[in-house]
């Protein structure tokens, strides 16, 4: 069966410029070569550090930048051949939300319109129609219908994220890209806005690519999750999969820093070296190799390809070859 969402070899480069003329100094590779699908009603996470890549990947997929190359497929279409008008239409059923809801909300707007104007945009039912499906949608997530006449700045952080998330689903979307959207909150308020994304997947049979910077926060909402690092996905795996085998040692790096509450499990902290390369002179062969514990020559050479090491647990790394090498 299709995917609901297919990535392929999608790429985003952003042009540095400089000098008093603005000359093209270089490029940032921000997302280099990357592919994934999501599929209806489920979530796919997306984790790595900042400058990874994850939230241009996110950016790129509804044209909110154009790709500098691949193919993004929703329902089997590609994104990429839609004119304006048409994506604006394919953005009725890919919505987003992002990690500061203060400044995607517009200050001056009640909710009651914020919340209405999506719906007026896309022509969706009559002026009746539209205030009862604001109500609804306050509803639906959690906000009190008193709330409709007041302002963004009138609101708790995760309150506003509420607002967001009703915005994002009131033109009934099927997929919504999450970008960090509980990074910003009090860890007390992220559960809350999780159980609350998790029960609207479950009510609207929604699909999530749920970005974020850490893999605690992705572990109970993910159905599967994806690692980037340097613009590159490095692993993409089944939650289960990811979480007890990470295969790929930037991962493993990365999952030994999640504290487990179980003290039965023993595990050893693995501190990486080096810091992140600057993704406009990225390192040549494996992007991680200048911090990789287990580097070889090959690392240093050629780029590992991204590959499926069985069940759909694929992983960029020269170790997964390793009888060969
Ligand atoms: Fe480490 Fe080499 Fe694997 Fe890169 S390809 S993660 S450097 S072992
Ligand atoms: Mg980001």
């Amino acid at each position: 069966t299709t995917p609901l969402l297919e990535v392929r070899n999608l790429k985003k480069s952003f042009p540095i410029r400089g000098g008093i003329f603005g000359r093209k100094l270089g490029e940032i590779k921000a997302v280099d070569d990357v592919s994934f699908t999501v599929k209806n009603g489920e979530t796919l996470g997306i984790v790595g550090e900042s400058g990874c890549g994850k939230s241009t990947t996110g950016r790129t997929i509804l044209r909110l930048y154009e790709p500098t190359g691949g193919e993004v497929k929703f329902e089997g279409r590609s994104l990429l051949r839609l004119g304006t008008e048409e994506m604006r239409q394919a953005r009725r059923e890919l919505q987003m939300i992002f990690q500061d809801p203060f400044a995607s909300l517009n200050p001056r707007q009640k909710v009651a319109d914020i919340l209405e104007e999506p719906l007026i945009v896309h022509k969706m039912g009559d002026d009746r129609e539209r205030k009862e499906q604001v109500q609804e949608l306050l509803r639906v997530v959690g906000l009190d219908k008193m709330h409709a006449g007041r302002y963004p700045h009138q609101f708790s952080g995760g309150q506003r994220q509420r607002i967001g998330i009703a915005r994002a689903l009131s033109t009934k979307p099927k997929l919504i890209v999450a970008d960090e959207p509980v990074s910003a909150l009090d860890v007390s308020i992220q559960s809350q806005v999780l159980n609350l994304m998790a029960d609207l997947q479950e009510q609207f049979e929604l699909a999530y690519l749920f970005i974020a910077h850490d893999l605690s926060v992705v572990k109970h909402i993910s159905d599967r999750v994806g690692v980037m690092y340097l613009g590159q996905m490095v692993e993409l795996a089944d939650r289960e999969d990811l979480y007890r085998n990470p295969l790929h040692p930037y991962t493993q790096a990365l999952m030994s820093a999640v504290p487990i509450p179980d003290p039965e499990v023993k595990k050893e902290r693995i501190i990486l070296g080096g810091d992140v390369p600057s993704p406009s002179n990225p390192p040549k062969g494996c992007a991680f190799h200048p911090r990789c514990p287990h580097v070889m020559e090959i690392c240093k050479e050629v780029r590992p390809a991204f590959e499926d090491q069985g069940g759909g647990h694929f992983v960029a790394c020269h170790l997964m070859n390793k009888a060969e090498v």
